[in-house]
């Protein structure tokens, strides 16, 4: 602690997580501020064993002007860039960002926009905004649907409906909720249980009926 704050040091950390779970709010204070230059520093040795990079988060299009940077410096060594995002901000505002991103790991929560209200705080227009317009772009890397217990109807709206959407070749991850580092707030909403099997069988069942392809769960 320093005046206060909690101040994280690199070389001393075991990576026990201790200090996430002691926090009421789950927050990690595993952060450092880094320019591109030092970001390049960590990835240069990793370069020969690597395809490219992924940047994810919290929600990394907080900081399109940052990744534009890095992009453009990953890209001058042959390497793919990818962006993992909850798909809140619109990718189409980003036009010198997506000539340099190979394609986004996008998350469709729900395809309810009430629904999603509900799970996420926010609506899901632009998350569908984003579902189609990456899409033809040929941009959209990869979609991910988390699929909550005791929520077969919303999980197979969602689902029959992304699937409806999606190239079948496109890699649709279903991703079975675990209560795991949620916040109570979350916990109270979504429950304390896994998604099990069953249902998420059920829900492959659906993704492949509308013809996808590309089905990994998770
Ligand atoms: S408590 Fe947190 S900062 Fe300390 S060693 Fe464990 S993970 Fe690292």
């Amino acid at each position: 602690m320093n005046r206060g704050k909690v101040i994280w040091d690199p070389d001393k950390c075991v990576s026990c997580d201790t200090c996430i779970h002691v926090c009421r709010h789950l927050a990690s204070p595993k952060i450092r501020w880094m320019d591109t230059k030092a970001v390049m520093k960590e990835i240069e040795p990793l370069l020969p064993y690597i395809e490219g990079i992924t940047v994810s988060g919290g929600e990394c299009m907080e900081y399109a002007d940052f990744l534009l940077e890095l992009f453009t410096e990953v890209k001058k060594k042959n390497k793919t860039c990818l962006i993992d995002s909850n798909g809140a901000f619109d990718f189409d505002l980003y036009p010198e960002l997506m000539k340099v991103c190979d394609g986004v790991m996008l998350d469709v929560k729900a395809y309810d926009s009430k629904y999603h209200q509900w799970l996420t705080g926010m609506d899901n227009n632009i998350v569908l905004h984003n579902l189609s317009s990456l899409q033809k772009h040929g941009k959209l890397y990869e979609v991910r649907t988390v699929c909550c217990p005791g929520r077969h109807k919303e999980n197979e709206e969602t689902v029959r409906e992304v699937s409806k959407h999606l190239d079948p070749n496109i890699r649709y991850k279903l991703i079975k909720y675990r209560p795991f580092g949620v916040r109570e707030e979350g916990l109270e909403k979504i429950g304390r249980t896994i998604t099990d099997d069953k249902e998420i069988s059920a829900l492959q069942k659906t993704a492949k009926r509308y013809g996808m392809k590309n089905i990994v769960i998770v």
